[in-house]
């Protein structure tokens, strides 16, 4: 059973939703310095982190949420990654987004993702947060045609190459080694065989020597990521990197600020460990444009600020033209988020690891949101069999935490 009529787009609204009513917007910004900080000394002048590098959070989890709705009461539910300025992305919906949409026939996705680009082409937005709002539409547009066709995303895109989807947990939280020790073995006692640390944010020596420890403790059990957020010059990174290799992480992720391509290309072929990055990218052409220069081993698209699903499985055809594997990313994310890139994992050859945020085991912006809570079991997530995402939320949770009125339909 299936939708054949007609079909039009009447309303596509957006929803900021945090965890806490109290947030003031920018009011709770906090620099990610004050959180495990740029501290401590160190001796070597040239090994000085300065802290450039790190983004500002916002003090509480924030997304923003879309909903399409049609002329026959059809809804389909997407996310924008747009911390900390969801209101940004919510503006672009509302002003740009949503005219070029309602009346139109919601099926028609890679034809409006076409028309939303191109209605910012030439004046430069590329990326950002425009394309954290188009991906917030585009992810609904592909739950709104599962709903009408009555099949999980996954099956209109082409698959299953898989419907259990392995997932590796981020980060290892922790101030002192033992503390992240500690976690590293919890986590792996829940059954993931990958976790992820950060490093970058202390002093070089301490960072990586961490790093080791917690690599030791969880060795034959389970791959050690890590994260370094874009803190190192090339040369740094070089020698940072064979250290991690010979403690024998998994993968090193974020060593160069983004915009350095030529420095990740020297890195990529220096290095036995393979480098990861690309959550700062968006859609098929930066994508190339890194992957040509062969500066990743592993991409980590963001499905919710790369362009959504519809890129995404356009950024997954870039990766394997190069022989190159992707992995979901996700940070401050709901099941949303999370469910459009497990659809996409489940329905691309060349995918290999899912993102699955510590912070989804205790903020009421992830599990609370959703009747059937996506929890990794062996450290992998099922894709549902449901039509669209396969998500159904729960009003009363999404509306006691939304900061825009909802009018709920069922
Ligand atoms: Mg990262």
């Amino acid at each position: 059973m299936g939708h054949t009529g007609a079909m039009k787009i009447a309303r596509v609204e957006s929803f900021r939703v945090v965890a806490h009513r109290d947030y003031e917007g920018s009011a709770g910004l906090r620099a990610a310095t004050t959180q495990s900080g740029v501290r401590g000394h160190h001796p070597r002048v040239l090994a000085r982190n300065d802290g450039r590098h790190l983004c500002v959070y916002p003090a509480q989890a924030e997304v923003l949420l879309v909903r399409i709705v049609t002329d026959d009461g059809l809804v389909g539910w997407g996310e924008a990654h747009a911390p900390p300025i969801p209101r940004v992305a919510q503006a672009l919906i509302t002003d740009l987004l949503a005219p070029q949409l309602i009346g139109r026939d919601p099926r028609a996705i890679d034809a409006h993702w076409e028309a939303m680009y191109a209605s910012m082409r030439l004046r430069g937005y590329a990326g950002g947060v425009m394309l954290e709002a188009m991906a917030g539409v585009d992810i609904a547009l592909w739950d709104l045609l599962g709903k009408a066709l009555g099949q999980p995303v996954y099956r209109l895109l082409g698959g299953p190459f898989r419907t259990r989807i392995p997932c590796y947990l981020s980060g290892v939280p922790g101030e002192s080694v033992d503390d992240r020790i500690v976690a590293a073995l919890d986590f792996v006692n829940d059954g993931f065989t990958a976790v992820k640390i950060s490093v970058g944010r202390g002093p070089l020596d301490e960072d990586l020597e961490a790093a080791a420890s917690v690599i030791h403790a969880v060795w034959g059990e389970a791959d050690v990521l890590v994260d370094a957020h874009g803190a190192y010059d090339t040369r740094t990174a070089v020698a940072a990197g064979r250290r991690l290799e010979r403690a024998g992480a998994a993968w090193f992720e974020d060593p160069l600020p983004p915009e350095d391509v030529e420095g990740y290309a020297a890195l990529c072929a220096a290095l036995d460990l393979p480098v990861a990055n690309g959550e700062t990218e968006c859609t098929r052409w930066q994508f190339n444009d890194k992957l040509s220069r062969r500066a990743a081993d592993i991409i980590l698209p963001d499905i919710c600020r790369a362009g959504g699903i519809s890129e995404g499985r356009k950024i997954a055809v870039i990766a394997d033209v190069h022989n190159v594997r992707w992995c979901v990313h996700a940070s401050i994310s709901t099941p949303i988020h999370l469910a459009a890139g497990l659809h996409l994992a489940a329905a691309t050859p060349n995918f290999l690891l899912c993102e699955y945020p510590q912070a989804f085991r205790t903020t009421p912006l992830a599990n609370d949101l959703v009747e059937v809570p996506l929890r990794p079991v062996d450290g992998h997530l099922d894709v549902s069999d449901a039509p669209g995402l396969g998500i159904t939320l729960v009003a009363e949770e999404v509306q006691a935490l939304s900061l825009d009125r909802i009018d709920w339909i069922a």
